[in-house]
């Protein structure tokens, strides 16, 4: 029986993809060896690298001579780190602004380079909305952003106007919707959400960005070494890069980003309209901040909880459950999630309501 799976991450990857990267584990290219043992030096992997790079840059509409991309080991959380590391070290300020669990660790891992002043925060309210109130100023180096906010389910339909370069954590919402990618000096998201298994962030950096800084790093931590190397300062994530780029193609089959993004406001409307309309649900988000990647809500009589659940497993729906910090539960609707499966959860929603509200 086909399951539909809401996980936040590790999440649902095309099953095209799927089927071609099975293929390519047992031979990839008819080369005779499977994708998880060729060399990373091999001819078929440059390839392999060069083209998810250039459809990382075509995807974002962004220029090769001003961009530059990197597929580095270590997620996300690797990259809150490394990026203060880059642009904050080591006295430097840097205004983040707090929309959740993800903003917060980003903020915990910069203070180790230098000086984080949190211009605005929604933890008061549970992070239930994205601030738009708060003063910055051109002497510090970046304001950080987290573009979707995975656990809460708020998602920056607009991007903050200012004048300080804006690094945007996407790991939640890459490629999903068309945006105007230049806006930003660095994008940066752990992998396994919208692009292939887990264990890889992909970054872009704008070239005239990176050059202001001259920090000395050790090597693994210095974005001009990885650049200068090719992604390949140790062995790179051959899977998760040959992942991607099927993601990539499978996302320019389907007409490119912005019918994805079609796709992905119609499964979010089915879904938010129930959570509205149903007098046993309610939503978390503020309704103008809502993200379209993930939906967080709640049933107003948790007594209930048990018979939603059931009805769920019998539909073989997966990893419905909110994350441990919100409780509730998490709809994850990314691009490879089928309009079918939130249809079939919104069954479950009127079922419930209907014969045991
Ligand atoms: N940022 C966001 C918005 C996330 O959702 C996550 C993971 N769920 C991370 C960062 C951390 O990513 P990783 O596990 O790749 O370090």
């Amino acid at each position: 029986m086909k399951s539909y799976n809401f996980c936040a991450g590790p999440a649902t990857l095309p099953f095209e993809v799927y089927q071609e990267a099975s293929q390519a584990v047992i031979d990839y290219n008819q080369s005779g060896l499977s994708i998880l043992e060729i060399s990373h030096r091999s001819d078929d992997f440059i390839q392999i690298l060069e083209d998810s790079k250039n459809r990382v840059l075509q995807l974002m509409q962004l220029d090769a001579n001003l961009y530059s991309v990197l597929f580095l080991q270590g997620g996300a959380t690797m990259e809150f780190y490394r990026l203060s590391q880059n642009f904050l070290f080591p006295a430097y300020k840097a205004a983040y602004i707090n929309t959740g669990v993800w903003s917060q660790k980003a903020i915990d891992a910069a203070k180790f380079s230098g000086s984080v002043i949190e211009i605005a925060s929604s933890k008061n309210e549970n992070y239930r909305y994205i601030p738009s109130d708060f003063d910055i100023y051109e002497s510090y180096n970046y304001l950080h952003i987290t573009s979707n906010n995975t656990i809460y389910g708020t998602q920056y339909q607009s991007f903050p106007d200012v004048d300080v370069p804006i690094v945007a954590d996407m790991s939640s919402d890459i490629f999903s919707r068309s945006i105007d990618y230049s806006q930003f000096a660095m994008i940066y998201a752990g992998v396994q959400k919208n692009l292939s298994p887990a264990g890889m962030s992909l970054i872009v950096i704008e070239k005239q960005f990176l050059d202001r800084f001259s920090n000395i790093l050790p090597p693994i931590i210095d974005y001009k070494q990885h650049i200068k190397n090719e992604s390949m300062l140790n062995t790179p994530p051959v899977f998760p890069i040959y992942v991607s780029n099927l993601t990539m193609q499978w996302i320019q089959k389907q007409g490119g980003i912005s019918k994805i993004e079609a796709k992905n406001n119609e499964k979010a409307k089915i879904l938010y309209d129930e959570i509205d309309r149903n007098p046993l649900f309610f939503g978390h988000a503020e309704i103008k901040d809502r993200s379209k990647m993930n939906a967080l809500f709640y049933l107003k009589n948790e007594e209930m909880s048990s018979i939603f659940e059931k009805l769920c497993q019998e539909a073989s729906i997966k990893n419905l459950k909110g994350h441990r910090t919100s409780g509730g539960y998490r709809a994850s609707m990314y691009n490879a999630l089928d309009v079918e499966a939130v249809k079939i959860l919104v069954e479950i929603m009127q079922s419930i309501e209907k014969y045991h509200g």
